[in-house]
């Protein structure tokens, strides 16, 4: 049995002009067809699997509902959430996700029939949290409807390939943010009040800077220690003790990373100091040891290259006018040389047309009214603003 492709169509149509400000979420989020699941579910990587027997029996505005719903469950990362407090009954997870979200579309008339809790079904009150309700007693329902891993973390059978990464899901969660935000704006009260304080809590420079940033250095880090290859550099163990002859050991290289930070006068050490703790901490649940983790401060010159245990350790010289250009330069001379720079700047400064040869990664700090300075266009970015 195939799948309704029109109907699918149709409820994105319908679900987009519901809720325009979740059309980036919604057509992210692909449909594919799985026979028997008996329900339509999302999983972890934002694919929904629909029963084809299951879409057959509703129609495209009910499709359409089901699609804001499930996507509402990635947005809100309910999976991420559900794993943070330990839930054990996922059953009761997943009707108190339901009514978290479903308080917020009933405004437009988008709660779906098949996953119709809201919070006065569970005895709790309008506006909470999954958590919140979660901890309150368990109410008793007929049916259950299924609404996959998305929602709960756990792996469904029917569930397919990984679907969108997480970095590419942190970038729609941002990206929907701001256009909640954006239609709360251009048209007050035309947005449900919970899914608005979800994208302000999202956004809050604090938060959003920190996830950005975040998900770049994984990325990153990801990227250039990713690949598991067979190497002569250290001998394997079982070769040492049986002969003579290196034997090839299974070798994982974790990158150096270099740090730069602009010391410049206009830049402003609370904030960079938080910025440059931020990223020590990144990198540090990213496995990797102070030992490649060099931090280079920088103005027109280069004032200290330095191989820190912390964040603490850096002491900030210079000030003046900036060249992050030199401390890029400085960085590639290092030896081993970096694969992954992070540099951490106001942005006032001119910078090399050529990428160099590691990722980077462009920390723009951005505090109180002050205009940052352009970021190069092969650096990935974030800008780093103070709450
Ligand atoms: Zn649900």
């Amino acid at each position: 049995m195939t799948l309704d492709q029109h109907k699918v169509a149709a409820a994105r149509v319908w679900a987009t002009a519901r809720m325009p400000y979740l059309a980036h979420a919604v057509f992210a989020a692909r449909v594919r067809a799985v026979e028997d699941t008996g329900t339509i579910s999302i999983d972890q990587g934002w694919t929904i699997t629909a029963d084809p027997a299951v879409l057959g029996e509703i129609d495209a505005v009910e499709t359409g509902r089901l699609m804001l719903h499930l996507v509402s469950h990635a947005l809100r990362d309910h999976a991420e959430r559900a794993a943070a407090i330990g839930v054990e009954h996922k059953g009761w997870w997943n009707r108190c996700g339901d009514a978290e979200i479903n308080d917020d579309l009933r405004v437009v008339d988008a709660v779906p029939r098949s996953a119709p809790d809201r919070p006065a079904d569970l005895g709790c009150a309008d506006n909470g949290l999954a958590e919140a309700y979660y901890g309150a007693p368990e109410t008793a329902q007929g049916r259950r409807w299924d609404c996959g891993s998305g929602c709960d973390g756990e792996s469904r059978d029917w569930e397919g390939d990984p679907g969108l990464s997480r970095h590419q899901q942190e970038l729609l969660q941002n990206r929907t943010a701001a256009d909640v935000q954006e239609a709360a704006e251009r048209d007050p009260g035309s947005v449900p009040e919970g899914l608005l304080r979800w994208a302000d809590a999202l956004r809050t420079s604090r938060v959003d800077w920190r996830r950005a940033l975040a998900a770049e250095i994984r990325h990153a880090v990801a990227s250039v220690s990713g690949n598991v290859d067979y190497t002569y550099r250290k001998p394997s163990r079982r070769g040492a003790a049986a002969h003579p002859v290196i034997l090839p050991s299974l070798h994982r290289p974790l990158p150096l990373v270099a740090v730069v930070c602009d010391t410049s006068g206009s830049m402003h050490d609370d904030l960079l100091a938080r910025a440059l703790a931020e990223v020590e901490a990144l990198l540090t649940r990213a496995g990797l040891r102070s030992a490649q983790l060099r931090v280079l401060a920088v103005d027109t010159q280069v004032h200290a290259v330095s191989t820190v245990t912390s964040a603490r350790q850096v002491t900030l010289a210079g000030g003046g006018g900036t060249d992050m250009g030199a401390g890029l330069e400085a960085a590639m001379r290092l030896r081993p040389r970096p694969s992954l720079v992070v540099v951490l700047t106001d942005g006032h400064t001119p910078w090399p047309r050529k990428a160099p040869r590691a990722k980077v990664v462009v920390g723009i700090l951005k505090e109180g009214g002050g205009v940052p300075g352009p970021a190069p266009e092969w650096a990935r970015t974030i800008l780093i603003e103070d709450a």
